[in-house]
């Protein structure tokens, strides 16, 4: 996906690879702390031609979009309005929009939980090649979420005192 019109304000939000502050890529929480409790296999690197290949593999900053690509998703953030796309697992289909809540929405303590990295700080991760379970000591994440069907909740730390953004779950035409 490398262009998108914005179901909040009609806008053409772009991104090519390159960091501009639109795509972000989200764990669950929980896909997260898996992730960063793997154990490091230097011995298992993997090359190309062995992608389809079972495990163990070196799991590694740089390949973790492969090696966990089932465990993360993508969300573009509008540069004008900042509605929220969020991506399906396919990474090409929008499968759910959140446009910014103009209301104080108390945080729901059942929600999901999220680890969120911007497409700077994301790339910074993919760039190194230490082991995934050095990545927390080395990189912070952008943000923590919580999403449930109807909103979503953005925060600077883990506290739930630390929310600073809600958005609201709009309704999109089937594509
Ligand atoms: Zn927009």
């Amino acid at each position: 996906m490398s262009g998108l019109k914005c179901s909040g304000c009609g806008g053409s939000i772009r991104y090519h690879g390159i960091p501009n502050g639109v795509q972000y890529t989200v764990f669950p929480l929980k896909n997260w702390e898996k992730i960063i409790s793997t154990v490091y296999d230097p011995n298992n690197e993997r090359i190309h031609e062995e992608w389809k290949v079972p495990g163990p593999y070196l799991y590694r900053a740089d390949t973790i979009w492969e090696d966990f690509e089932e465990d993360y998703f993508e969300v573009w953030v509008c540069p004008y309005c900042g509605t929220i796309a969020v991506f399906d697992d396919s990474k090409i289909h929008v499968k759910s929009v959140y446009t910014p809540a103009n209301e104080n929405i108390a945080v729901d303590k059942r929600a999901e939980k999220f680890v969120v990295f911007s497409d700077y700080d994301w790339e910074k991760i993919e760039d190194s090649l230490i082991p995934v379970s050095e990545i927390p000591n080395k990189f912070k994440s952008s943000y923590y979420a919580m999403a449930n069907s109807n909103y979503v909740w953005l925060f600077h730390s883990q506290s739930k005192s630390d929310c600073f953004k809600v958005y609201k779950r709009i309704v999109i035409a089937a594509e």
